[in-house]
């Protein structure tokens, strides 16, 4: 096919597609890389202004949609569809799902377990990161913000609050907040780090979301060692679809269900 994103030499290798973001997207990518049985692309929104690189052919941004996917699935002829995206990208996921039903295509999810409370943990669990910006309560407190980018305009409502807002990208636009410091890093963060960081910068609350993983629990384990409370944004309940928790269990699924019949 003129202008596929897969090597159209190998048409008999059955075609993955991997919905990625994420450091498990990666480490799949890397795993099925060096898998001779299949030809693996991955696809990002494009949000990372200067992304890793990854593994295997890359696309980036959207397809236009659940129609716009459908139609790619349709076109490049994917054998199967792997939603590695963040727990908490949840258009990209529903997308997936419906495209995937549209066009007879397998779909699982790669999808990190989400963290647990533990003794000495000082949570309090909101379902939206609007709830998150009232959970904080009126009195003035020191925030740090570790929520990503894209929903932290939401905290403009609360401007009584002195904010560290922690990013891979600058948060554009930039928040209309009088009282805020911006810091540009990418994970993972290690928990001593994490826990200087807290104690040079004053602070008194953190708001996450539950994302699990290692990459980024150094903030919650640091929280729990100093008895700083965390705004926990909880996950939705995710959709109806086969899910594993980590790259061994995607590999074993994936051999199970592309095996030659
Ligand atoms: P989202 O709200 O679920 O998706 C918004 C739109 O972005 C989708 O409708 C789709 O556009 C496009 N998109 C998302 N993921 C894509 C992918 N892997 N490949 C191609 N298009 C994609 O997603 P989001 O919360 O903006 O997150 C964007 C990306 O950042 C995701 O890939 C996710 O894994 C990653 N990420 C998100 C978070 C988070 O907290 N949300 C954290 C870390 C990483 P079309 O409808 O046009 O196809």
């Amino acid at each position: 096919m003129a202008g596929s994103l897969f090597d159209t030499s190998a048409m008999e290798k059955p075609r993955i597609l991997i919905l990625g973001g994420t450091t498990e997207a990666r480490e799949l990518a890397s795993r099925l890389a060096a898998d001779e049985r299949y030809d693996t692309a991955i696809s990002l929104a494009g949000r990372t202004a200067d992304p890793k690189p990854q593994p295997v052919k890359t696309r980036i941004g959207g397809f236009g949609g659940t129609d716009g996917l459908a139609r790619f699935l349709h076109d490049e002829k994917i054998a199967l569809l792997v939603d590695a995206t963040h727990p908490f990208a949840a258009r990209i996921s529903h997308n997936a799902t419906e495209a995937a039903e549209r066009t007879g295509t397998r779909l699982f999810a790669l999808r990190r377990p989400e963290w647990q409370t533990e003794p000495g943990d000082r949570w309090t669990s909101v379902e939206s990161v609007a709830e998150a910006v009232d959970a904080l309560g009126a009195v003035p407190r020191r925030v740090f913000l570790a929520i990503g980018r894209q929903e932290a305009f939401h905290f403009e409502a609360a401007p009584q609050h002195s904010y560290i807002i922690r990013s891979v990208d600058p948060v554009t636009p930039p928040l209309n907040l009088p009282d805020q410091q911006a810091i540009l890093a990418t994970g993972p963060f290690a928990e001593a780090d994490e826990a200087a960081l807290f104690q040079a910068r004053k602070i008194d609350v953190i708001v996450a979301k539950n994302s699990g993983g290692s990459a980024t629990y150094g903030k919650i384990a640091a929280a729990r060692r100093l008895g700083i409370e965390v705004i926990m944004v909880e996950r939705r309940k995710p959709a109806d679809v086969p899910t594993v928790g980590r790259c061994d269990e995607a590999l074993d699924l994936i051999a199970h269900w592309l095996a030659p019949a």
